[in-house]
């Protein structure tokens, strides 16, 4: 089968974890391991990933050295990002193919996912990012770049940028024979930097942040995959989470996932927008998981995770 694999932010750093490269690292050789069992086991992967807190630590990178070397914008931090996250996990994987005897070539690509300027998220950007100001520099910030900037849970004030939706992923189409000639691919890593495509044609950097749950769904469509996994830090997708009537959720029709949506048990900056991408993965007739990185494969047998998919497909 072929699969589109979207790592959540715990495969490269965990929660309270110091960001330094060794403990990154660490985590991706990891994960990689997890990943390098699915490829053993006869499927094609296309991998993306989040990038949220690294990009996040290299804006503060240029925030604080601004004075000595001039500050990049947004869409460029969100290339390093991916350069960096791509160099780690091409190297994993790679190391962990090598382990199993598994001669794979394995590629990161610096993807690039385009965004319509006319998107609405443009009026009302949400997504906090980066280091917390005071409000005297923050307003000072908001008039000279012309940046939002908003308190942020009392904890000071942040600058907020738009989260647009994905509506293509440049170079997909070479994504998808990569895969099916034989290679891993790790791409559209962080949601893939933003850009605009102008009535000319042009293609250029914007700034703003893609959710990666969102733009893997992107990816699994443009990819033709078969199953698009998305592959988190719990083991499955509950009804009423964290309350004492919560409900593990195993197999889901895709009527059933709907209704559960709109009951709101998926919350809106977590599990929400990927119930979403695996709904709309599964009216095409495919199927989607959501299941933490140590059960993966086992999921993909059908014996551990959160399955979506219509009343066709979900049992096959
Ligand atoms: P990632 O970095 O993998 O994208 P997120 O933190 O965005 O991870 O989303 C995973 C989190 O979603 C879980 O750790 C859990 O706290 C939260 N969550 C919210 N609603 C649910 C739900 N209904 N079932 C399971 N997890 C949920
Ligand atoms: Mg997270």
């Amino acid at each position: 089968m072929k699969v589109v694999i979207a790592l959540g932010g715990n495969a490269i750093l965990k929660p309270k974890q110091k960001a330094t490269f060794e403990n990154q690292l660490e985590n991706v050789r990891k994960s990689c391991a997890y990943i390098a069992q699915i490829i053993r086991d006869g499927h094609q992967v296309v991998v993306t990933h989040g990038n949220g807190p690294q990009v996040g630590n290299i804006l503060r990178q240029n925030e604080e050295a601004k004075n000595i070397v001039p500050p990049f914008p947004l869409d460029v931090c969100s290339a390093e990002s991916q350069g960096f996250i791509g160099y780690m996990m091409d190297q994993s994987l790679k190391n962990e193919l090598n382990k199993l005897g598994l001669e794979k070539s394995v590629v990161s690509m610096l993807t690039q996912t385009v965004v319509s300027e006319d998107d609405e998220a443009f009026q009302h950007p949400t997504k906090p990012i980066g280091v917390f100001y005071s409000e005297e520099e923050a307003r000072r910030l908001a008039s000279e770049k012309g940046w939002v900037v908003e308190e942020d849970a009392g904890r000071g004030y942040r600058r907020v940028v738009p989260s647009p939706q994905p509506q293509t992923i440049l170079g997909s189409e070479t994504i998808k024979s990569l895969t099916e000639n034989g290679a891993v691919v790790i791409a559209s890593g962080g949601g893939g930097i933003p850009v605009i495509q102008t009535d000319a044609g042009e293609i250029k950097g914007i700034e703003a942040v893609i959710d990666k749950d969102r733009s893997g769904l992107k990816l699994a469509q443009e990819v033709d995959a078969d199953v698009f996994m998305i592959l988190t830090d719990v083991s499955n997708v509950y009804l009423h989470y964290g309350q004492p009537n919560q409900k593990v959720l195993e197999f889901v029709e895709l009527g059933e996932a709907k209704q559960y949506m709109e009951e709101g048990h998926f919350s809106a900056g977590s599990m929400g927008p990927k119930m979403e991408a695996a709904i709309q993965f599964a009216e095409t007739g495919k199927t989607a998981i959501i299941c933490s990185l140590e059960d993966a494969c086992l999921a993909l047998e059908g014996k551990a995770g959160t399955r979506i998919a219509s009343k066709e497909t979900i049992h096959s």
